[in-house]
Parts: C-alpha cells; sequence; structure tokens
C-alpha cells in the first residue's frame, strides 16, 4: 500500500465525495474501507440541490442522474384522513430557483456513480478490507495504523480525514471518545416494485411524481420513487429500542402497526403487503464536539455529526464537508487553520438539526398541536413554503460566483 497526500477512512458518501474534491484540487487521495466489499446497503436518499449542485461539478451528477427520478414536489399528507396539508413545488421550478435539481435516488445508486468517477481518476486509489486502527500526528505528518487482510500496516500522510460514519472509531482520534446517542427511534425501510401490486395499491395513497410524507401522531412515513421510477421506496419512523448497529432484518412488524393505529385503512393495508421491513437504530452525534486535531486528522460526515433524518440533510451534509474541506486545504485560507472552516460547518449543521427537530415535531403532533400545524400549512403559499427552504437548498460553497452556477 503506498501513502498518499490524503488518507480517507471509509467508503460512504462523505469519504468517496471527499476523495473526488481532493483529487480535483491536484492531491493524491487513498481511501480505505473496512468492508470487503462495498455493498448494497441503505435507503432511499433525497438528494437536495445544495448536495446535487456539488455531485455536478465533480462530475458525479451525470453518472448518477439516470436511476434518479426529479419528483415534482414535497406532498405532506394526514395519515388518517390523507388530506393533503401541503405541496412544495420541486420539479422545474426547484432547479430554476435553486439552480440544481432535486432527486431522489437509492444511496447505492448514488455510491456506485461516486466510485465509477473515483476509479477514473488516477490521483485516486481505494482498497477495501482495509481498517484504520489509529494515528499519531507529529509536526510533518500524519502516521495512520491500518488492518488490511490480516496484516497491520502504516501509511503516512499529510492528513487523515475520517469518514467512518455514525459508529466512528476515529472519532477518539480528536478529542475523549465518545459514543453516538440513541435517539429513541427506529427507521423501517423496504422498497415496493412499481408495476407489482403493492406498488399500485400505493398510487391511491401518493405518487409517482412526488416525495410524500404521511404524518401522524408518533408516526411518519415517506415514500418516492427510485430506480429510475421502477421502485419505491419506504422509510417509516417509530419510536423503539436501540437494536443492532446496522441494517437489521431481526424486527417486529407489529410495532410498526402498533405504531401506525388510526391512519387511513388504505394506509395500513399498505403497510402489511409492503415488506420485508428492515430496521435501522436512529443514532446521533453531538456535532458540538472537536472534528479536528493539529491539522492533520479531520471528521466529516456523520463521524463528525450524525443527524436524525428528518429534514434528509445527513449525505448532503457529509457532501457539503467533503467539498469545502478540500477547498480550504487547497487554497491559501489553510494557513489559517482548519479552525474556520470547523466553525462555519458546524453552525450550517446546527442549523439543519434545528430544522429536522421542528419537522418531527410538527410531523408527530396531535391533538390542538396538530390542528394549528394543519392551519398554519393551510395558509402558506406554495412559493412561500419554498421560500423557506431557500437557506438550506439554495446554499453554495464558499466562493462560488453568480456566473459559475
Ligand atoms: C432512514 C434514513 C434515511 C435517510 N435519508 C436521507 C436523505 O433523504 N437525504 C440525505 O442527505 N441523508 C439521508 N440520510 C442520512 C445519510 O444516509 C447519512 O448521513 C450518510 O449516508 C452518511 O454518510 P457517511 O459517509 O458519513 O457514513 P457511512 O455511509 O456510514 O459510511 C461510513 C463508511 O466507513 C466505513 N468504515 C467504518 N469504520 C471504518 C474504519 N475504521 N476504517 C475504514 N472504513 C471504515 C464503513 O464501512 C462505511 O462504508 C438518511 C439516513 C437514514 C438512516
Amino acid at each position: 500500500m503506498r501513502s498518499r497526500q490524503v488518507v480517507i477512512a471509509g467508503a460512504g458518501v462523505a469519504g468517496l465525495t471527499a476523495a473526488l474534491a481532493f483529487a480535483r484540487k491536484g492531491l493524491g487521495v487513498r481511501v480505505l474501507e473496512r468492508a470487503a466489499a462495498l455493498e448494497e446497503v441503505g435507503a432511499g436518499l433525497q438528494l437536495s440541490p445544495n448536495a446535487t449542485r456539488i455531485l455536478g461539478r465533480l462530475g458525479v451528477l451525470d453518472l448518477v442522474r439516470p436511476s434518479t427520478v426529479r419528483p415534482e414536489a414535497i406532498v405532506l399528507r394526514d395519515a388518517a384522513s390523507l388530506k393533503e396539508l401541503a405541496r412544495v413545488p420541486l420539479g422545474a421550478s426547484a432547479e430554476l430557483r435553486w439552480q440544481s435539481p432535486y432527486l431522489v435516488a437509492h444511496r447505492a445508486d448514488l455510491q456506485h456513480a461516486l466510485l465509477a468517477a473515483a476509479r477514473q481518476n488516477p490521483l485516486i486509489e481505494i482498497s477495501t478490507g482495509a481498517t484504520v486502527t489509529g494515528a499519531t500526528v507529529d509536526a510533518q505528518a500524519v502516521e495512520v495504523g491500518v488492518e488490511h487482510d490480516g496484516n497491520a500496516v502504516s501509511l503516512e500522510a499529510e492528513m487523515l480525514v475520517a469518514a467512518d460514519g455514525v459508529w466512528s472509531h476515529s472519532r477518539r482520534l480528536v478529542g475523549p471518545h465518545e459514543r453516538s446517542r440513541f435517539a429513541g427511534e427506529l427507521a423501517w425501510r423496504t422498497t415496493i416494485a412499481a408495476d407489482g401490486e403493492t406498488g399500485r395499491s400505493f398510487t391511491s395513497l401518493g405518487s409517482m411524481q412526488a416525495v410524500t410524507t404521511f404524518l401522524h401522531r408518533g408516526f411518519h412515513m415517506v415514500a418516492y420513487p427510485i430506480r429510475a421510477g421502477t421502485a419505491i421506496n419506504l422509510v417509516a419512523f417509530t419510536p423503539g429500542a436501540a437494536i443492532a448497529e446496522q441494517w437489521s432484518g431481526e424486527t417486529d412488524a407489529d410495532a410498526l402497526k402498533r405504531a401506525s393505529r388510526g391512519s387511513a385503512p388504505a394506509l395500513t393495508a399498505l403497510l402489511d403487503q409492503a415488506g420485508p421491513w428492515t430496521v435501522w437504530p436512529l443514532h446521533t452525534v453531538d456535532s458540538a464536539r472537536p472534528w479536528t486535531a493539529s491539522d492533520r486528522i479531520v471528521l466529516i460526515g456523520d463521524a463528525a455529526h450524525a443527524m436524525t433524518p428528518f429534514a434528509a440533510q445527513g449525505a448532503a451534509m457529509a457532501i457539503e464537508d467533503a467539498y469545502t474541506l478540500a477547498d480550504v486545504v487547497a487554497s491559501a485560507r489553510y494557513a489559517h487553520g482548519l479552525s474556520q472552516w470547523e466553525a462555519a460547518r458546524k453552525a450550517r449543521i446546527a442549523s439543519v438539526a434545528r430544522r429536522g427537530r421542528l419537522n418531527h415535531m410538527a410531523w408527530h403532533a396531535s391533538g390542538p398541536v396538530a390542528l394549528a400545524r394543519n392551519l398554519f400549512l393551510g395558509i402558506k403559499s406554495a412559493d412561500s413554503l419554498a421560500a423557506d427552504m431557500d437557506w438550506l437548498y439554495g446554499w453554495t460553497p464558499p466562493g462560488w460566483s453568480e456566473a459559475e452556477l
């Protein structure tokens, strides 16, 4: 294994985007991935314009686009009455407003596209079955400890970017080790074929042209098309107890039925018909903790700030982290260290996490709070709902000029 200027731990969305972003700046990169092979894990992803504009810049958007869908709207529906409560226009109007498309994809399709772009780049080398086990820093370099095919290896680099996910072991390299925290909720996920019986029953509840969120007390479900519209991704959220730290098939689907009790018969029938469901325990990481050590070790993505998925922004934030980090490291601004980058990213992450908490509170509301929510949404125009998202979806990396968009 040859050393490279930048060593990246993890070949998820954060790690692969960082590899492309550093290579774009002319830096040699080695990505180390613990898994023996990059498998098809995870759920659907909403890729908002703040993420797609960076993917476009890195040459990944064209690669992933054929397997995505560009939905026409985000629609909120009451899960009991199925009444439409709000509609945020997407499609062409979103592309015009935020100058990049809002897309929905399978996580594996995004990862394949990132991987394909990385494999075409001679500055990037990827090793699977390679686990980062530790790192030591001196004035000149960082020495990264790696276990590869049962052998202990060490690599010298100018920087270690730790993109090893929510259960990161690298977190302890930048501060006192703190585990992620279980958020008390489970994500239930399944995919249904659009042209099958279950897919056809879905069309009586939601649209193949939209991201539809069904709101209910203590429960919500998000549904949208993936895989070029051939499949529908369903993700439901319920309270639950902490389970294995991965997608797990060991589920008691009765818990999902209990949480959705009181929703429309067509919706509960869909939950029954769909499956098998896999379950993911939602964990978060306190983003206020340090992300950097000695300007040579940097955490990005879920390793730094895993958040609940209620603003659908975890991967988008990983993409933003990766791109802006490479930009700062390769520029003169690096002379001032990474502290400004870290502070700016932390402020953005805190706003996004706040938005997620607000969504969660509003979507799971019941009684008078739900009534007030419905009234509020009822008086908002489609344009003002879209305008509420300008700060998030209209974001561009520092230094991008209008002309570059
Ligand atoms: C149900 C659900 C829905 C979501 N929906 C959205 C959405 O719509 N939009 C959105 O933007 N985000 C969404 N997210 C969040 C998003 O999936 C994550 O934020 C994102 O995938 C995190 O990427 P990452 O690269 O930081 O971590 P990961 O994808 O976890 O990648 C980490 C990688 O590091 C590897 N690794 C771990 N330890 C080591 C080691 N020691 N050495 C080497 N490699 C190692 C792992 O094998 C893995 O490949 C959702 C999340 C969930 C759970």
